[in-house]
């Protein structure tokens, strides 16, 4: 970007941000919640190192990828930039086992653990570098067969075999909602926070963490308790239509 277009896109990521945080706090206000409680995760896989830059700019501290091969890249250029150095980046995407090393160390949080073969080898990865991988439980609340991850079920049956894997720090759930259906998405939003009222009554742990929410539906999930969402296209994209 040219130093004009760049002072442009930081203005339009100063605003648009602004809106975003009024949208969230009527959300809150509406649960009887705190928007101090909810993370904002800026999704930056279809965007440059630039354009994060212009986020954290802003105010966005946590960024999110879907790719191990970006995230990397992602990371090297934030790692470039000295301001940048309170930046956290997640990773938020599938993830093949193939590729666990190249998120372990520098994935702050990984939301997509979606099977109990993928827990143990993040798991085997993160023992045989003297790291402890904090992670979430992807859960297919809607019961798409689109999407991946845990049934509701096979998570409850999941969760003391994971809880006995070394270099794992559980957090809490993650679940991808059903796209242009509010009343779906309100479903496996509220579905996500009663299956992790569950898992923390079976464990004792706080697993604090509800990751849900994308640019179509984070008001919706605000209200059913998210406590990090997750935003691209809201974020950095000019042509999103902000107000339907
Ligand atoms: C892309 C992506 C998002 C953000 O979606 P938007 O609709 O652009 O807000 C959130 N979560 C995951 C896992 C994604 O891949």
């Amino acid at each position: 970007m040219t130093s004009e277009e760049l002072a442009t896109y930081d203005a339009f990521m100063t605003q648009r941000r602004a809106k975003i945080l009024e949208r969230l706090g009527e959300a809150a206000r509406t649960a009887g919640r705190s928007a101090s409680e909810v993370c904002v995760l800026a999704v930056s896989k279809t965007v440059g190192v630039e354009e994060v830059a212009s986020a954290w700019r802003a105010g966005y501290r946590t960024f999110g990828e879907n790719r191990p091969q970006e995230l990397r890249r992602k990371a090297e250029g934030i790692a470039a930039i000295p301001q940048m150095s309170d930046a956290r980046l997640d990773m938020i995407g599938n993830l093949q086992t193939n590729k666990i090393n190249q998120v372990i160390g520098t994935a702050h949080l990984i939301h997509s653990v979606s099977s109990m073969h993928l827990a143990e080898a993040i798991s085997k990865r993160a023992v045989a570098r003297n790291a402890v991988a904090r992670v979430l439980l992807e859960v297919n609340v809607s019961g798409e067969a689109s999407k991946s991850g845990f049934s509701p079920q096979q998570a409850r049956e999941a969760l003391e075999p994971v809880l006995g894997l070394d270099g794992l720090d559980l957090q809490g759930v993650m679940t991808m909602a059903p796209a242009h259906d509010p009343g779906a998405a309100r479903a496996a939003f509220s579905g996500l926070r009663e299956l992790r009222d569950t898992l923390r009554a079976d464990s004792g742990l706080p697993l604090d963490v509800l990751s849900c929410g994308m640019s179509d539906d984070f008001g919706i999930a605000v209200e059913e308790g998210s406590t990090l969402v997750r935003l691209g296209r809201i974020v950095f994209d000019p042509a999103y239509p902000l107000d339907v």
